[in-house]
């Protein structure tokens, strides 16, 4: 477990740091004994960022703004709801100009009760001496995808569940435990990966069962997963590469999927079906969102 601070900067990869903070957040927060355990409704949230306890500030392709950052903070001298403190997560803390800055100095400096900061930044080279000095340091660190799977076999997972756990892990070693663990996502998960690669294969018989993946949002999204992994390494294959990135084992009809998809059709496929895992993690009804998906993949194999 890290020490806790008050305020802290984390420099790295900025998608690894967001889930670096959110686990250590979890940590603390989560009752149970291996915390966190990733599955109790205080993991849950935080790791969804639905804790109202937790609050994060994304610019997402922009800068920090001014009003930005003081709506932001408008509730800091707040009492937490639920949680024994309140966490201000800044992800691209590095886009704050120097007002932004001192308008969270003043802050940081006088905390209103136990609210900790975490700044989340790719380098620390437009950050004012005042935010520097007051912060901990440390580097974001991702794990190496070799060395992910090295710890789960060691932890005795089966080498095609380690190598899937860390591919979508993003470098950190709490969430390929957590994907490592989860018996639904593979069973299921596999299970539609099975049944998209016979449709690309022409199967048509099998595509209506492409539907009972979708029902609901959660397993909607484990089934995004998959076939976004099945599509990645089929378009690998059609790339001329030799291993796949995602499965070790590959499924049974992937060897004629490969031969009949063209890599234009996969790199279309893939487009929408990243497009439609937005719109259910948008909370788009998860059927009604893959109905994108499922059209373009007939009309795919209605232009053959
Ligand atoms: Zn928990």
């Amino acid at each position: 477990m890290t020490q806790a601070f008050h305020a802290n900067l984390l420099t790295g990869e900025i998608e690894a740091g967001r889930k670096t903070v959110l686990n250590e957040i979890a940590g603390v927060l989560c009752g149970a004994e291996n915390a966190p355990c990733g599955h109790c409704l205080s993991c849950k949230r935080i790791l969804s960022e639905q804790h109202p306890d937790v609050h994060i500030l994304d610019p997402g392709k922009n800068s920090i703004r001014i009003e930005q950052m003081r709506s932001f903070l408008v509730e800091e001298n707040v009492r937490p709801f639920e949680a024994p403190f309140k966490a201000y997560v800044i992800l691209h803390a590095e886009r704050m100009n120097p007002t932004c800055q001192n308008a969270l100095l003043k802050t940081l400096e006088e905390p209103s009760g136990d609210t900790r900061f975490y700044l989340v930044a790719e380098n620390t080279d437009a950050f004012l001496p005042t935010i520097l000095s007051r912060c901990a340091k440390r580097q974001i660190v991702p794990v190496a995808k070799e060395e992910l799977v090295r710890r789960l076999q060691s932890l005795g997972a089966r080498e095609e569940r380690a190598w899937i756990a860390a591919s979508l892990a993003n470098g950190s070693w709490q969430n390929a435990r957590a994907i490592a663990e989860d018996d639904a996502f593979f069973e299921q998960g596999g299970a539609a990966a099975e049944t998209l690669c016979r449709v690309l294969a022409g199967e048509m018989t099998a595509l209506p069962f492409l539907h009972t993946y979708v029902q609901k949002k959660e397993s909607a999204l484990t089934a995004a997963d998959w076939w976004l992994m099945l599509l990645r390494d089929l378009l690998g294959t059609a790339l001329g590469r030799e291993e796949s990135r995602y499965f070790y084992t590959r499924p049974q009809s992937y060897d004629r999927a490969a031969t009949v998809c063209s890599k234009r059709t996969l790199v279309r496929l893939i487009a929408e079906l990243e497009k439609t895992r937005q719109q259910i993690l948008e909370n788009v009804n998860a059927s009604l969102a893959a109905d994108g998906f499922f059209s373009a993949v007939l009309k795919e194999k209605k232009t053959k």
